[in-house]
């Protein structure tokens, strides 16, 4: 049986997200970094680790069946390979940031400026859609210091949390594109590797699924139980069991990861008692 190739980052963000991915799906295999190529021990899985930026041309060409990578690599890459599933970790946006002095009105402020970044397709897409006209200096790591060196008026980078762009005196004004980690396909995949490729991502959507829920249970008086309902936006309808105790059900619900505090707070208030929440493997629907 041909096995699936499959192409990673070897080292960077999405190293360890897209290992994480892996592993909850159940793939097995060596996980020392020194070697390119791991074969997954019980799954028909070719694990290849490369560089983030030869990746894309690596699925065009067929040399590799699927990859993860980050949305923002692949659109710079210019490259119409197919998105199969967006996987939902390392959120980040490219921005236009400039040092947090100058003074920003409009996006109008960067016509014929120098801007420093790493992706400069994608930064002159921005501008070209919006007719200002601007100079791009290509540079491929800490832009955000270029700047305060004088290379250049602005800075186009990623960012997550904005502690880089703080820590260097600069600041935010522009949104270019938001970015995750996807998961891509190449169009020269065989029927043989298709099925492999079903399977691998039926336990990945079970596994994002999951990821932003949680398992929520607590005992309540019977008489509160209908006050409760409404506040438990659940997969199809919470279940509520009888407990031994008279006068007593037990609520079983699957909540959003975000709303959890709110939610907690609400049924306490309404008398829910001994509540507990754990973390959901998968959901498979
Ligand atoms: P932060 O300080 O959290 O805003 O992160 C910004 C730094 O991390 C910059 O050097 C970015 O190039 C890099 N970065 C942040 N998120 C990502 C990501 N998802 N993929 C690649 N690099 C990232």
């Amino acid at each position: 049986m041909s096995k699936l190739k499959i192409g990673i980052q070897k080292s960077g963000k999405l190293y360890n997200g897209s290992i994480d991915l892996l592993n909850r799906a159940d793939i097995k295999f060596d996980q020392t970094k020194n070697q390119l190529i791991h074969l997954s021990k019980n799954f028909p899985l070719e694990i290849y680790f490369l560089r983030n930026s030869d990746i894309p041309k690596y699925v065009e060409d067929g040399v590799l069946d699927i990859a993860i990578i980050g949305n923002n690599q692949l659109l710079e890459s210019g490259s119409d390979i197919k998105i199969t599933e967006k996987l939902g970790f390392s959120k980040c946006r490219l921005s236009l940031a400039i040092p947090k002095e100058k003074l920003f009105s409009n996006i109008g402020f960067f016509e014929n400026k120098l801007i420093a970044t790493s992706y400069p397709k994608s930064t002159k897409k921005f501008f070209n859609d919006l007719n200002i006209s601007v100079r791009i200096h290509k540079i491929s790591g800490s832009v955000e210091i270029a700047p305060n060196i004088g290379l250049a008026d602005g800075i186009c980078d990623l960012v997550s949390t904005g502690s880089t762009l703080e820590n260097n005196g600069l600041k935010e004004v522009a949104l270019v594109l938001e970015s995750e980690a996807v998961l891509i396909e190449s169009a020269t995949i065989t029927a043989e590797k298709q099925s492999t490729l079903n399977e691998l991502l039926f336990r990945i959507r079970s596994i994002i699924g999951a990821v932003n829920k949680k398992y929520i249970l607590f005992n309540i008086l019977n008489e509160n139980v209908d006050d409760i309902i409404h506040l438990l936006p659940v997969l199809k309808s919470p279940t509520i069991l009888k407990l031994k105790r008279p006068g007593w059900s037990s609520v079983h619900a699957v909540i959003d990861k975000e709303k959890f505090w709110q939610i907690v707070s609400k049924i306490k208030e309404k008398g829910a008692q001994d509540i507990l929440v754990m973390p959901i493997e998968n959901i498979i629907s």
